[in-house]
């Protein structure tokens, strides 16, 4: 399997022409390499930091996984199946908070209750699946009940979910969650410029020394960068795109993000980025754009609140929104033909 981190985004950190210490630290998590870098720190301090967010991020992968028992969320999705009511903690709450807003925001296109629908994929295992693809019978199926974020309810600590058919499966948002959690929780600790990159998602805070943190978003038809942006303080860009994670058979390639509407697997765009200053919408918004597609995104970007896009289709139109236009930094002589598109 490709380093899916590294392919992703690209840090661009080379030329540091002062004397910032810069701390930096990597571990495979969220199926992904998550690199941690902190500026302007003693470095005691940075190491304690970064463990304090490694441990974060574990506690956050073991309750948040989509298929590996042991956690909250797969304590919820049993209770789906049975109606039963489950308690769980305030941070997963808030999540699960969040993803009914994204959810009533992107008009059901961004719904993190597609969990069945993921597994029945194959998508639910470490590595992509290979082989003949599942029945469409039993894909169809799944989507003509309906599994939505409505079908949960919260109540104090409570939460019930109203539908087998539903199971829910962060994966869309989740490193934007932590990311977000992980800058927040070092800037208490006195660390005020840093990055983290969770594969091809980028929250930052503060600058790169004297000058931005640049952040190269990958080109997804091959290897490089298609441009870079230069993040403002506590800015995120985060990218989504089927380029990593995908089945193949019989010639045509099937994504791992799907379409709720139909059950099946978001063809035709190869990458949408987002910038924005909150990681965890950002995150959800690259994956909700990623199914409204080239026709519908900036109707959605306008639901959500976000002005900032950038999107690749497999004919090799790129549209950007005219605020992600101003931002993209090309390499030298590689302006290629954007359409610009704006929100509405
Ligand atoms: P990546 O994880 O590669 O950065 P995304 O942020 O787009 O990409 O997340 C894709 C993941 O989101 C899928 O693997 C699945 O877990 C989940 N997912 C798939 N379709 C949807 C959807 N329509 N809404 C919300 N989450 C989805
Ligand atoms: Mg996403």
């Amino acid at each position: 399997m490709k380093p899916a981190g590294l392919a992703a985004v690209l840090l661009l950190l080379a030329g540091c022409g002062d004397a910032t210490t810069e701390y930096k630290t990597s571990e495979y998590v969220f199926g992904t390499l998550v690199e941690v870098t902190v500026r302007g720190v003693a470095e005691e301090k940075a190491r304690a930091a970064v463990a304090a967010v490694s441990e974060g991020f574990r506690r956050m992968h073991k309750d948040w996984h989509a298929w590996k028992p042991g956690g909250e969320l797969m304590t919820l999705n049993a209770a789906c199946k049975t109606g039963a009511a489950v308690t769980l903690s305030d941070f997963t709450l808030d999540q699960i908070k969040a993803a009914k807003t994204y959810y009533a925001q992107s008009d059901g296109l961004f719904d993190a209750a597609v969990g069945e629908i993921v597994g029945a994929w194959g998508f639910h295992a470490d590595e992509p699946p290979k082989g003949r693809i599942p029945p469409l019978a039993t894909i169809r199926a799944l989507a003509a009940a309906h599994p939505g974020m409505d079908d949960i309810h919260i109540d104090g600590h409570t939460v019930t979910c109203a539908n087998p058919a539903a199971g829910l499966d962060f994966g869309g948002f989740a490193k934007g969650a932590a990311v977000d959690w992980a800058l927040a929780e070092m800037k208490k600790r006195g660390i005020a410029n840093a990055v983290i990159s969770a594969g091809g998602n980028v929250g930052a805070m503060g600058s790169h020394g004297d000058r931005p943190w640049r952040i190269g978003i990958r080109d997804p038809k091959k290897w490089g960068v298609i441009a870079s942006v230069d993040l403002e303080p506590d800015e995120s860009v985060y990218t989504s795109g089927n380029y990593e994670r995908f089945r193949e058979w019989e010639g045509v390639r099937y994504s791992h993000i799907i379409d709720p509407r139909t059950g099946m697997p978001v063809d035709h765009i190869l990458s949408t980025t987002v910038i924005a200053e909150n990681g965890s919408l950002a995150d959800a918004a690259s994956t909700a754009l990623t199914v409204a597609g080239m026709r519908d995104w900036p109707r959605i970007a306008k639901r959500m609140g976000i002005t900032r896009v950038l999107m690749v289709d497999d004919s090799g139109t790129i549209a950007a929104s005219p605020d992600m236009a101003k931002r993209l930094i090309f390499p030298e002589g590689q302006k290629p033909n954007l359409v610009i598109r704006p929100i509405e």
